[in-house]
């Protein structure tokens, strides 16, 4: 096969990856983008997309099947209804072949071309690609790294058999009747909760003292509070050590006793780890920064002409972070000077309910030796929240105390995630406590409590 050369090499066209060569398309430059499986990566194929789509049908099929128990909205009546999981996941894989054509199509009319096949580095200028028709070499002027990221593996739980992981989770034609998750980040609980609302008996078995150990007790408490309602059996604390006679987790928990929990699936979410292993980074000098690969403020490693960008390059690793350096690389190949200045990089756990933080906590500002301002306003005290039954839940808002710059914003509740937009603005343009508060919010909705929770932190909210 004929060699290829190009201004710009992109390897991996998951979010990092595709919106780094769309943009390098956009700006001229001849850019060719290499990806072994299917565009979109993590993100779109078996990551955020087909989680939310999953985590919808379930919320879906709990709210009919409790209006059809008369637990809901008063008046409306049904007859007891069934849930499908074959037909649901079809729907989901729908929903991922259009956003992945998308992508393919988009990259298509920036004149991105795109190379199918695993590429391995030869050297910083250099990589082959192992195609369906044989082996392709590749050469650029600028290499954008973005292999991502894959989920890490127990020792004592090999993925294999009723242990899996969030991919195969995602593919599961019928509910496990029983589901242990191991691991309460962020993806085993949405996963976890969905399952128990798709009828599973679900346990989760977290290591530590808390579920979502990244997050404050504040905004967790009500996702506890919720797992603990819809009969999910949580234990802290606890520790897989393996499976026992192939049918059940054996566990240590928090006492020190020993206890097995019958499982059908085993889903084993204790993170994600960058994929810098298998393309041949042992013929470049990349820096490192622990497991991750090193980049500075341009996404620039400590090799001239290698960017790297997504979740290889470090914490947290979120679809939006790898976009936004995507973004931002093309635009340094193409002459524009542009860093990395963001301030906020929004965070949203699609549990029930919902957690969405940007910026500084609380316990983040003061131990960053900040001396602050907060107040929160509950869901409980808005209209648009009782309206839709959203019964727990609040929007808590951090400032300095001296000039009330906002330093963080948080929510715990149904459909928060839709807040971030807000919070995510309101400290990229620098706002004090008084331009949130200054700002109209329409009525009713939630996030009237967003203005709220600023007049609260300065003393004088209206509605409670
Ligand atoms: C279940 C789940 C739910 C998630 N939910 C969310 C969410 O709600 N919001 C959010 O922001 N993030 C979420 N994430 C995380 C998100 O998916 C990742 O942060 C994001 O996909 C990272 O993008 P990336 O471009 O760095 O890498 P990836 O999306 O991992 O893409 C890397 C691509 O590179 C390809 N590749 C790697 N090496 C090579 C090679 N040598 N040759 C050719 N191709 C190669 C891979 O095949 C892959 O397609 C979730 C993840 C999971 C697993």
């Amino acid at each position: 096969m004929k060699d290829i050369s190009c201004t710009v090499l992109v390897v991996g066209a998951g979010p990092g990856g595709y919106v780094a060569a769309i943009r390098a398309g956009q700006l001229g430059l001849d850019t060719v983008i290499v990806e072994a499986k299917r565009p979109g990566g993590t993100c779109l194929n078996v990551g955020c997309i087909p989680s939310k789509a999953l985590i919808h049908a379930a919320d879906e099929f709990l709210k009919i099947r409790e209006m059809a128990q008369g637990k809901r909205t008063p008046g409306i009546r049904l007859e007891t209804p069934s849930f499908d999981l074959s037909a649901c996941r079809d729907w989901k894989d729908g929903i991922v072949n259009r956003l992945t054509n998308g992508v393919a199509g988009l990259l298509k009319k920036e004149r991105v071309k795109t190379v199918e096949g695993w590429a391995t580095f030869r050297d910083g200028k250099t990589v082959e690609v192992t195609t369906a028709t044989g082996p392709q070499v590749i050469r650029a002027e600028h290499v954008i790294i973005a292999t991502g990221s894959e989920p890490v593996t127990l020792p004592s739980l090999p993925f294999g058999g009723r242990v899996i992981s969030s991919t195969e989770a995602l593919a599961l034609p019928t509910p496990p009747e029983r589901l242990v998750v191991v691991g309460a980040g962020y993806i085993g609980l949405e996963l976890g909760t969905a399952f128990r609302k798709l009828g599973s008996d679900v346990t989760i078995v977290e290591a530590t003292d808390r579920i979502l150990p990244l997050y404050d007790a504040d905004l967790t408490r009500p996702v506890a509070n919720r797992l603990h309602d819809l009969g999910i059996a949580v234990h802290l604390g606890a520790k897989a050590r393996g499976m026992a006679g192939g049918e059940a987790l054996l566990v240590e928990t928090a006492d020190g006793s020993e206890a097995r929990f019958p499982a059908d699936a085993v889903l084993v979410t204790v993170g994600r780890r960058p994929l810098t292993e298998g393309w041949g980074r042992e013929e470049l000098a990349l820096d490192m920064d622990g497991q991750f690969i090193a980049i500075d403020e341009h996404c620039r490693t400590s090799m001239r002409g290698i960017y790297a960008v997504g979740d290889v390059t470090g914490e947290p690793m979120l679809a939006h972070r790898a976009m936004a350096q995507g973004e931002m690389v093309a635009e340094i190949i193409a002459g524009e000077k542009r860093a990395w200045d963001k301030v906020s990089i929004p965070a949203v756990c699609f549990t029930d309910p919902e957690i969405v933080t940007a910026g500084l906590s609380p316990e983040q500002a003061r131990a960053a030796g900040l001396e602050i301002k907060t107040g929160q306003f509950p869901f409980q005290a808005n209209g648009r929240a009782m309206t839709t039954e959203i019964e727990e839940g609040f929007v808590r808002i951090v400032a300095r105390a001296d000039n009330h710059l906002v330093l963080g914003l948080q929510a715990v509740g149904t459909g928060v995630s839709e807040l971030s937009s807000s919070f995510s603005l309101a400290l990229e343009m620098g706002c004090r406590l008084e331009d949130v508060a200054a700002t109209i919010h329409a009525h009713p909705t939630l996030s009237e409590a967003i203005p709220e929770a600023a007049l609260r932190t300065l003393g004088h909210a209206l509605h409670i």
